[in-house]
């Protein structure tokens, strides 16, 4: 299938109120033109170098969300233009994020990103931290930054029960957050578990290979 094709399959499949970050990490910007062309206008990048050689290359009303491990040394290149940051894994980098944001006369929306999976090598808050952090942001000590939600990632496993197990555990701490504020982000559900992670009240996913074909590593 082409990967109009495979962009309509997939849009198809979501809800309408599920939102679609089209994952274009390793993909040329003629492939995230063909997307864009279909109507998407919420692209993911995970590396920095990365999405800043494409944004120049592409529509200026692209929303790109980051959704990557993110140095704080490089918040400042992309703080003038990113629409979300959705891999928030320690207050050093929000309160980075919140600098820079300043700087830029901006509000930046970002997702807080807790550690669900039981791999050592997955990135993000323990939940006790995510609550501290939101706990801050509630006293306004991030006036820059806007907390829309949370974002995790399941263990990499064929084992259904275990990624459902994870992904309630996060819809979990959704729905205890939002008692003191409405969130409005749950983004979880990638190409191999997105229909699992919507069942389980994924409002957002984010799916690279099963639009774009596999990533040349
Ligand atoms: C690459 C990536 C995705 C997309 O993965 P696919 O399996 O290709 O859909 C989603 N989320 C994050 C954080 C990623 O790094």
């Amino acid at each position: 299938m082409s990967i109009q094709e495979n962009y309509h399959k997939i849009k198809s499949q979501i809800p309408a109120n599920v939102e679609l970050v089209a994952v274009s990490k390793f993909h040329p910007v003629e492939k995230i033109k063909e997307v864009y062309d279909c109507g998407q206008k919420v692209f993911g990048e995970n590396k920095v170098q990365e999405l800043l050689t494409k944004v120049n290359e592409l529509p200026a009303d692209i929303q790109w969300h980051l959704i990557g491990h993110l140095q704080t040394n490089k918040v400042k290149y992309i703080a003038p233009f990113i629409d979300t940051i959705q891999s928030v894994d320690s207050e050093k980098l929000l309160l980075e994020i919140n600098k820079e944001a300043a700087k830029n006369n901006r509000i930046i929306k970002v997702l807080l990103q807790v550690k669900i999976a039981e791999e050592e090598t997955k990135y993000g808050l323990e939940i006790a931290e995510a609550k501290e952090i939101f706990s801050n942001y509630l006293e306004n000590k991030y006036p820059n930054i806007e907390i829309l939600g949370l974002m995790g990632m399941a263990t990499f496993t064929d084992n259904k029960n275990q990624v459902k197990s994870e992904f309630l555990v996060l819809k979990s701490l959704f729905d205890e957050l939002s008692t003191f504020k409405k969130l409005e982000t749950l983004s979880m559900g990638m190409s191999d578990d997105f229909k699992l992670a919507i069942e389980c009240g994924s409002t957002s996913v984010r799916i690279g290979s099963a639009i774009f074909g596999v990533r040349n590593y």
